[in-house]
């Protein structure tokens, strides 16, 4: 047995430490680390399963030139050459970095600081924007900076847990477990999520709400709390801006009978709900993608966080607006200005930031501007305005919505580079340049879960054949571009010591992102850091990171919902399975997690599948004005009548069917740019050929 390292797992957001012992060349034990405060040594089973996914099977292992192995030097000095070259002759904007919640906060930090201010372009997004970018958005209207209000420990305080739009029990599993224990101590659940999912059959009331119709239920619950002498005047005066027309426009539309027919929802579950929250002021209410992943995402945010303003039910323990990530590094992203629409250090584009990071990193061309958001920077390669792509650790082919266009756009882009651990995936087949990086258990750095905590991740296998860990590619692509001064790291800690120092750097206060405490750390105690949290707790006092150092109250209205097309009668939603991660390059190579669901199915409501000829276990097709594709039917009453449920993560590498990526519009939020990946108007219709193995079948079809 080999020494045990404390890490973190490669999967969700609630980030577990995990203790990992080498037991062999490729094989690890795991454990839940009972002194990590995300877990207290609580595992779910994709945690547990990490074990079986550390082997080489399919691993890119070498630097590959189109078909051939090479170098690092000769791919690296490729990649840097033509990113030079396209932006000599097209200009910073020409090129673009497309990378992912799965990189390392290290990893992240080099590759924004590499475009941000050396290539001077603001081209570099991620694939967190899918996933949380409204929640961000929506905390910088509400707060000012993007600042989570709550932590695991408010959940242990709670006297009520509302979950909107989260099926925790499958996404989030470690939380649920901490989300039933205080309910088993008394707590009431609520959920809100338009399906009956896992996480809804054991809570005290669902409700089955309307997909889009979020902003008139919370609406009507601010409007039930002013009738009812629960607005906290004294914390709003004290602490929060409320907009002169705030109370008029929230309280259009807002009485009981009006949100239950916006809602769809019958009156008695609605009353029930708000007299819950009326009795309960210790309250969180927790949120993940079935808010964000919608056209008015960050207005359903804030339509949440002014309840909790208005009643003052923030900065208190047991009571919070809480915005829980799906990925396990979407917050470090964040943290380093990962998305194209943030700077660095939680700082933003306005004139003095821009000054103030390029000032830091001594920059010769720093953005002034934001970058192309996700959906936009596949389009502009699409349109040929993007001419060089560097994907990192993520598979766009599948991911992205209306997917098929994403393929199109990557086979016309002059010039793409794809850093990964797996060797052949949806989008590295339009690769001219793969690089092999190193995998989770192989690499060094940090993560921050949804809680704001930052955790070490740490090696515990050998580098297989040549692979690196991102941060090193990055820094050796910036180096043969020519700043070698600019990027001089050897190791990860270099890089955590400099993100910690611009985060405090001429930092007088104004933001809370400042990790000033771990600027002084050597290598020694970057290697020994414990779990820690920052920001303490931020909003204890009631001061926010804004000018006047107040919150907002944003003065949301629902807006009309689409009534369903002739041509496409259904709504589809998308979502994850219980043991799959994303498009399964890890969670697939364990057998005992592909037990769970081995195939991709379509949930439909047992009336609609009469009316529509469908059978339970037979196969049908899905379509949308997108795309289509072919997935198992199984009928289920806990979908509402018209809607439609597919997972996310199947690809053409395990499945000719199931290709839930092609069906999404490419539409998205106006504040944070994210996919409404969860009402895409749909039609479903059954598959004439008999069954025999779904691979087999859907093949055929
Ligand atoms: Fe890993 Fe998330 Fe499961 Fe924890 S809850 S073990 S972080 S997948």
């Amino acid at each position: 047995m080999g020494e045990q390292v404390r890490t973190t797992c490669a999967y969700c957001g609630v980030g577990c430490g995990i203790v990992a012992t080498r037991t062999g060349e490729r094989a690890v034990e795991i454990k839940g680390d009972a002194q990590h405060p995300a877990n207290h040594g609580r595992l779910c089973s994709k945690g547990t399963h990490l074990g079986e996914t550390v082997g080489l099977e399919g691993r890119l292992l070498h630097p590959m030139i189109g078909k051939r192995q090479a170098s690092w030097d000769k791919a690296l000095d490729l990649v840097a050459k033509r990113f030079r070259q396209t932006i000599a002759e097209h200009g910073p904007d020409s090129v673009a970095f497309y990378v992912s919640g799965q990189l390392l906060t290290e990893d992240y930090y080099v590759a924004n600081k590499l475009m941000k201010g050396f290539i001077g372009s603001a081209n570099i997004d991620t694939n967190s924007r899918l996933c949380m970018s409204s929640a961000v958005a929506g905390h910088m209207r509400a707060f000012g900076e993007d600042v989570v209000p709550a932590s695991y420990d408010d959940l242990d305080a709670a006297d009520l847990i509302v979950l909107v739009g989260s099926n925790t029990a499958w996404c989030h599993p470690v939380v649920y477990q901490r989300i039933r224990a205080r309910c088993d101590a008394g707590a009431k659940l609520v959920v809100i999520d338009p399906r009956r999912t896992e996480t809804a059959d054991e809570a005290d009331l669902h409700l089955a709400i309307k997909p889009g119709s979020d902003v008139a239920l919370m609406n009507g619950l601010l409007a039930h709390c002013r009738t009812n002498g629960l607005i906290d005047e004294t914390y709003l005066s004290r602490s929060v801006s409320v907009p002169d027309d705030f109370w008029d426009k929230v309280g259009e539309g807002s009485d009981l009978w009006s949100v239950a027919k916006a809602c769809d929802l019958p009156p008695a579950d609605l009353r029930r709900f708000f007299e819950l929250f009326a009795a309960n002021p210790r309250t969180v209410t927790m949120f993940s993608q079935g808010v964000n992943q919608s056209l008015r995402g960050t207005d359903q945010v804030n339509a949440i966080i002014n309840v909790h303003l208005a009643t003052g039910r923030i900065g208190k323990p047991g009571a919070a607006p809480f915005s829980i990530t799906g990925q396990p590094n979407a917050m470090g992203g964040r943290e380093v200005g990962g998305l194209a629409s943030t700077l660095a250090a939680h700082m933003g584009f306005a004139a003095d930031d821009v000054a103030r990071v390029g000032r830091f990193w001594a920059a010769p061309t720093m953005a002034a501007k934001p970058g192309l958001k996700a959906v936009d920077l596949f389009r502009a390669v699409g349109e040929g305005r993007i001419k060089a792509l560097w994907v990192m650790a993520t598979n766009p082919a599948v991911s992205m919505p209306d997917a098929g266009r994403v393929r199109e756009a990557l086979a016309v882009c002059p010039f793409v580079v794809v850093s990964d651990v797996i060797a052949e995936t949806d989008t590295s087949k339009f690769a001219h340049v793969r690089l092999p990086a190193a995998a989770w258990g192989e690499k060094d750095g940090t993560v921050t879960n949804s809680e704001r905590r930052i955790s070490r991740q740490r090696a515990v296998l050998d580098l297989p054949g040549e692979a690196k860990p991102d941060w090193w590619i990055v820094t050796k692509v910036a180096q043969k571009m020519g700043w070698r001064t600019a990027f001089p790291y050897d190791r990860p800690a270099e890089i955590f010591r400099e993100h910690a120092r611009l985060s405090a750097y001429q930092n007088h206060g104004a933001r809370l992102f400042d990790l000033r405490e771990q600027v002084v750390i050597g290598n020694e105690a970057y290697e020994n850091i414990e779990p820690f949290r920052w920001g303490g707790d931020a909003f204890a006092e009631g001061r926010f990171p804004t000018a006047d150092g107040k919150a907002r109250l944003v003065a949301v209205q629902q807006i009309a919902l689409q009534d369903p097309l002739p041509k496409w009668p259904m709504t589809l939603n998308t979502g994850r399975y219980r043991d799959h991660w994303h498009t399964m390059t890890r969670t697939g190579l364990s057998p005992k997690l592909a037990r769970h669901r081995d195939e991709p199915m379509v949930e439909v409501h047992p009336g609609d599948a009469a009316e529509l000829g469908l059978t339970d276990r037979s196969l049908a097709r899905v379509s949308t004005p997108q795309g289509e594709s072919v997935f198992r039917v199984i009928l289920s009453t806990g979908q509402r009548r018209g809607e439609l449920f597919v997972p996310i993560h199947w690809t053409d590498q395990q499945s000719t069917g199931g290709r839930t990526g092609l069906l999404p519009r490419p539409l998205v939020d106006p504040h944070s740019g994210q996919p409404g990946f969860k009402s895409t108007p749909a039609a479903i219709a059954p598959v004439a050929v008999e069954w025999r193995g779904f691979l087999l079948a859907a093949s055929e079809v």
